[in-house]
This record gives C-alpha cells, structure tokens and sequence, in this order.
C-alpha cells in the first residue's frame, strides 16, 4: 500500500478498510510510514472524521502496538480513571490513594501534558526523585503490594499511541473524537484494567467546548470500552474554570496535598469524590455511587488516603519529606499579583488561554522535546461567582525569570469575564453516560 493514496482517501472523505487503516498505523510504528504522512492523515481525519469501525480499528491497531497485560493473578476489581484533559486537572493525584485506600486496586497508566492541558505525569515528576518510568515488571509489583502504581506509558503498552500523541499535541490535530477515542482507549484496554472511569470535559478549558461535542466522544469512548468486555462510565462534566486554584505541576501537587489533609477546595473536591465514589462502588467495596462517595470522603478524614499516598511516593522513589513539609520544595523565583481593575462578579474564564500561559510559563511544552519548569505556574485567586473589587489579587503568576510576565498579565486579564449580576452556580458533574446512553 501506499501513504499518499491513504492520506488522500481520508482528505476526500473516504472510509479506510481495516487492513488499510492496519498497514497506515504499523508502517508508522515501523518507520515505513513517515512523521510527515502521519501528521498530513491526522489532519485529515480531525477534518473529516471516521466511522464508528474505523475509531474501533484505529483503536485496536494501536492497543495491539504493544503488549496486553493480564492483571488477573492481583485479586480485585481493578478501575482506573481517565480524564480527557483540562486546565488545573489534578484530579488523579488524590484519586488513586484515596481508591486504592479504600481497597480498590488502581492500575493507572497517565499521560503528560497535551495542548493547553496538564499532564499526570509532569505533576508528579514535580515530586523530586518521582519516577514515572517503571517497568510492566515493578509496576505489577507494586500494585500487588500497594493496591496502586502510577506510571507513564512504557515503551512496551501502546507505543504507537505515545508517538502519535506527541506528534497530535505539535501539529494542531488534539480535538478530534476518533484521535482522542483511540489515544484514550488503546491505553486503557492495555493496561489490565476490569473497569473504566472516564471524565470528558466540556467548556472552555476542555478539548471538547460544547456539550454535544462532548457527549459524542463520551459515547464514543464507552461504547469502545463496553464493545471491548470493560465495565465503563463516563461522566461529563463542568470545565468552565480551571479545577481548583492551582495551574502548574509542583503548584498542583501542594494543592493536592492540602486536599489529602483535608482541605475542602470545592469544585475540586466534588468532581473527586463523584469520580472515586464511581470507582469504589465498581470496584464492588459499596452498594452505589452515593455509598462510595461517603467511604472517599471516610478516605481523607480518617488519613488513610493520605497514608496510601506517602506510600506511593515512597514506592516511586519521590522525596516523602517535601510531601510532609512542602514549603521546603521551594517557589519559583519571580512572581507576580494580577490586581483587579473593576467591581462585579467573575462570570467566567476562557481556561484555554489560562493553560497557554501555563505553556508559556513553562509549565507545559510548546515542542514535543520542551523541559517543564515544575514551579511555575498560575494561581487562580478568584473563581466564578466571586465578587471582586479593584485591587483584589485575581492571579499570582509563578515565573522562572520576569520576561514571560507582561504577556502572562495581558492574556490572564483578557481570560476573565466579569459581570454586574453573580452567575448561577453550576454543578461539576453534567451528565453520566454508560452503557445504557449508547
Ligand atoms: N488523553 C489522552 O490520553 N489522549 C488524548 O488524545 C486526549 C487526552
């Protein structure tokens, strides 16, 4: 076969074969199929899509690019958690100890940073000595021996999807359903999970900003994962504003930590406990999502999530000290306040811009190959439905030298809207979609 005839079967809105879409995805993995090629299709099909068995191909072609691992020797209904990206989504990072504290084993394979999106992974590589690179072999230990691991995609476990996300995030090809189904999902189906939680963005901050998008890809996402033999819910749900306060890696990790010791930071907290009490509940340790909320919240006022989580970060390696005194990790050396100028309320933010600072903060990568700063970042002071009056800090911008900082300013104040009535306040959790959606 040839990549130029496949590349202009797709950009005139044709349907590839499986064998087709099998020989473009295995000439890349194999070098016969060039970055170039790649990136050319991958336009294509953000342009004109695929069919339901073409996303379904895609998705095998790049799960079956690497091993299959069989956890089924570590007892438990094992559940992992995927988010479709957003700004401040630090979500995982107090997930996975409060589940797997709560007895349900966490397999977690994460990804780094992807657009104007954070990544797990650059978060807790925040974490000095944190290594995300383990082996299917200590990865396996350890989830026998902790109930949960958390690791980057290896070079063994949908390879062809790790070079195609890199290749997605440069080339201006992220939001696209099938791309993302098939990143998505060919990770997951890897990685030995029994179940699948997944959290699909919708608004400014999501690759997905309008809710029929992103009911669509969650559709898409469960019935690949329900078509495959996993149990699997989507939730969609808010992403209006950034989660949280924090926009940054190590930023991210002391926001997580507060919550592990029991801070309530709201939005955060509501979308984590919905998410954990989903995985509690199919991970069969309570009768329903409800139950399952209550044992997560049981998880952080107890302290045994954030027992589970020192042992991760020992296990992986990472200092447990800067976790018990995180003042000690340091900050970055330039900062700035963003005073308000005006009276009213925050009505909404555009999130992407926020994380596009974040990238030009260094924060996240403008090149594939780009080195994260992990102490830079944004702070964001004042969430939808605050008043605000002049002089009010709105963001605390976390720099590594003063050069980003007039631009940081200009775009951080165009990203807030503000309003002389306070906005009505919306829930994070939008919509579930299972098996009964489809
Ligand atoms: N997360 C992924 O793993 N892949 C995508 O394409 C988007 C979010």
């Amino acid at each position: 076969m040839n990549p130029v005839e496949l590349i202009l079967k797709k950009r005139n809105k044709g349907t590839l074969t499986s064998e087709e879409l099998k020989w473009l995805i295995n000439g890349y993995r194999d070098g016969l199929v060039r970055e170039y090629q790649m990136s050319a299709f991958l336009m294509a099909v953000y342009f004109n899509g695929m069919t339901r068995d073409e996303t379904v191909t895609l998705t095998r072609c790049m799960m079956d690019s690497g091993v299959i691992l069989d956890l089924s020797d570590i007892p438990g209904f094992k559940v992992d958690k995927h988010s479709t990206g957003g700004v401040g989504d630090k979500v995982s990072l107090i997930l996975a100890p409060i589940v797997a504290a709560a007895g349900v084993p966490v397999p977690m394979i994460s990804g780094r940073g992807l657009g104007h999106t954070g990544g797990t992974l650059d978060k807790l590589e925040s974490i000095p000595g944190f290594r995300t690179d383990l082996d299917l072999v200590a990865y396996r230990k350890q989830l026998a021996e902790i109930g949960v691991v958390l690791i980057g995609q290896t070079k063994d476990l949908a390879p062809v999807d790790k070079e195609m996300y890199g290749l997605r995030d440069v080339t201006g090809t992220v939001e696209s359903i099938p791309l993302i189904s098939g990143s998505i999902m060919s990770k997951k189906l890897a990685e030995g999970i029994d179940g699948l939680v997944l959290d699909v963005k919708t608004g400014s901050g999501a690759f997905m900003k309008s809710l029929e998008d992103s009911r669509a890809l969650a559709k898409s996402l469960v019935g690949i994962g329900v078509g495959f033999g996993k149990e699997t819910i989507a939730y969609i749900t808010n992403m209006r504003e950034p989660i949280g306060h924090e926009v940054g890696n190590w930023l991210e990790v002391k926001e997580c930590i507060d919550c592990l010791n029991g801070v309530d930071v709201p939005d955060l907290m509501e979308l984590t406990h919905h998410l954990c009490g989903t995985m509690i509940y199919m991970g069969k340790k309570a009768g329903s999502v409800e139950d399952g909320i209550s044992i997560s919240k049981e998880m952080i006022s107890s302290g045994k999530a954030m027992k589970k989580w020192l042992e991760i970060v020992k296990a992986q390696g990472g200092d447990v000290n800067v976790i018990l005194n995180p003042e000690s990790r340091g900050k970055a050396p330039v900062r700035l306040e963003i005073k308000s100028e005006t009276t009213g309320y925050v009505a909404g933010f555009d999130s992407r811009e926020i994380g596009m600072v974040g990238i030009l903060l260094k924060a996240g990568r403008m090149a594939k190959d780009d080195v994260i700063s992990p102490l830079t970042g944004i702070t964001v002071r004042k969430k939808i439905g605050d008043k605000i009056h002049p002089g009010d800090t709105l963001f605390t911008v976390h720099a590594d030298s003063e050069k980003p900082l007039a631009e940081a300013e200009k775009r951080l104040r165009s990203s807030v809207a503000v309003d002389s009535v306070k906005p009505a306040r919306k829930p994070m959790i939008l919509e579930r979609i299972d098996k009964n959606s489809l």
